[in-house]
């Protein structure tokens, strides 16, 4: 996708400006994570960055490095944090319509704490 629109209503939008509850498993100055609300594994955690970004395309395409780093160290600490990585895990995040994507917020889905099975 080349647009960059955002939906400053979007449900993580809120989330991180503290208009809507989410109980906070990991935050710092560049991301956010807390639960899914609809947990697909036993572990099933979403992050995301504290900037306005739409998708995992867009964040690539515009986040400064900085937020890029921290982002990608927040997912690591997060990992470290819950135990998940002698076990291992996975980390998704979906794009657009034919990703499936619900929340116009990038996010990554991090699912454990049980044989994931295939990708798809
Ligand atoms: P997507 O399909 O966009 O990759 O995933 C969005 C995820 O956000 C879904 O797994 C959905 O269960 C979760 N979700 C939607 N609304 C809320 C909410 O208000 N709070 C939390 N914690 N998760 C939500």
């Amino acid at each position: 996708m080349t647009d960059t629109t955002y939906d400053s209503q979007n449900i993580f939008a809120r989330i991180l400006r503290g208009e809507i509850p989410a109980k906070k498993i990991y935050e710092d100055d560049y991301a956010l994570a807390f639960p899914d609300i609809a947990p697909k594994a036993p572990v099933h955690i979403l992050v995301i960055p504290k900037g306005a970004y739409r998708d995992v395309y867009d964040f690539g395409a515009r986040a400064g490095s900085e937020e890029i780093a921290g982002f990608a160290r927040a997912v690591s600490k997060i990992i470290a944090q819950e135990n998940l990585e002698s076990a291992g895990f996975r980390v998704i995040s979906n794009c657009g319509l034919h990703g499936g994507q619900e929340v116009p917020h990038y996010h990554v889905h991090i699912l454990g704490g049980k044989a994931l099975g295939a990708m798809i």
